[in-house]
């Protein structure tokens, strides 16, 4: 959308009324990848997906809450109440002008999903009753492909999300910086936090803990071996999601439920 005029927008609104709206994260992945991969992620599944299904995509927000890993430099990040607010008003300005499909990629997992879908499930309830909102993450999108694809346990700074970086973005991941050191997540957790979040977890809580606290408990900011970082798991990972977004825009494009239908 940045690359565009206005009038090239409503030209597109003419005839579509979809939009993409990639969100990340600036925030440390350990010593082999860069601070922007959760960025990165997003932006190039919405991107991609979005010239393959021709629809448009908005600029990014390369910020998202990643205050537990902020004990580490280079690591930015908005409160929860901020990301909600952001994404609350870029989506209020993409319905003001007619987008009524509006699908969130996110690139940063279980630690923006919760400000995501609560700021969007507001908005349909409170405002935008005829605005179809998506979430949409590669943790859910990936499901079914990615343990065939990994060969460890994938957390966080692992082997698929570099893989995914060193196949679109060749060049940003520190090759001779992947590690085997992860988080004993027995130890730390006590067994209630599962260390694979694309596999199976045990009867589990969520616990909480601090920036400081992190760089404690994972020195390298590593939780799970990168040592399986191939080009080849980055583009079974990233085809597979590109797939299911293109399908997920089909739906939407037919779709004429009871969700979204009061302003047709
Ligand atoms: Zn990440």
């Amino acid at each position: 959308m940045q690359d565009l005029t206005w009038e090239e927008v409503e030209s597109y609104l003419e005839h579509d009324r979809i939009a993409f709206v990639p969100i990340g994260a600036t925030e440390q992945h350990g010593p082999a990848g860069p601070l922007g991969v959760d960025a990165y992620v997003a932006i190039t599944l919405a991107e991609d997906a979005a010239q393959r299904s021709n629809v448009l995509c908005t600029p990014p927000i390369w910020f998202g809450d990643s205050s537990h890993h902020s004990g580490f430099p280079g690591t930015i990040s908005v409160r929860t109440e901020t990301l909600m607010l952001l994404v609350r008003d870029v989506c209020r300005s993409l319905a003001r002008h007619g987008f009524n499909r509006i699908v969130l990629i996110n690139g940063h997992k279980g630690s923006n999903l919760p400000g995501l879908i609560s700021s969007v499930r507001a908005l349909h309830e409170e405002e935008y009753p005829g605005v179809v909102f998506a979430v949409a993450d590669p943790l859910h999108l990936s499901r079914s492909a990615s343990p065939t694809i990994k060969e460890t346990n994938e957390h966080h700074a692992g082997e698929l999300e570099l893989s995914h970086i060193l196949h679109r973005f060749p060049g940003l991941i520190r090759m001779d910086r992947l590690t085997d050191e992860g988080v004993d997540f027995q130890e730390v957790f006590g067994g209630f936090v599962g260390n694979d979040l694309f596999g199976p977890a045990p009867d589990g809580v969520e616990i909480m803990w601090s920036g400081d606290e992190q760089r404690a408990f994972t020195p390298t900011g590593s939780f799970s071996s990168s040592m399986g970082t191939t080009d080849a798991k980055g583009k079974a990972y990233h085809d597979h999601i590109v797939g299911r977004l293109c399908e997920l825009v089909d739906w939407l494009r037919q779709y004429d439920g009871p969700i979204g239908a009061t302003d047709g």
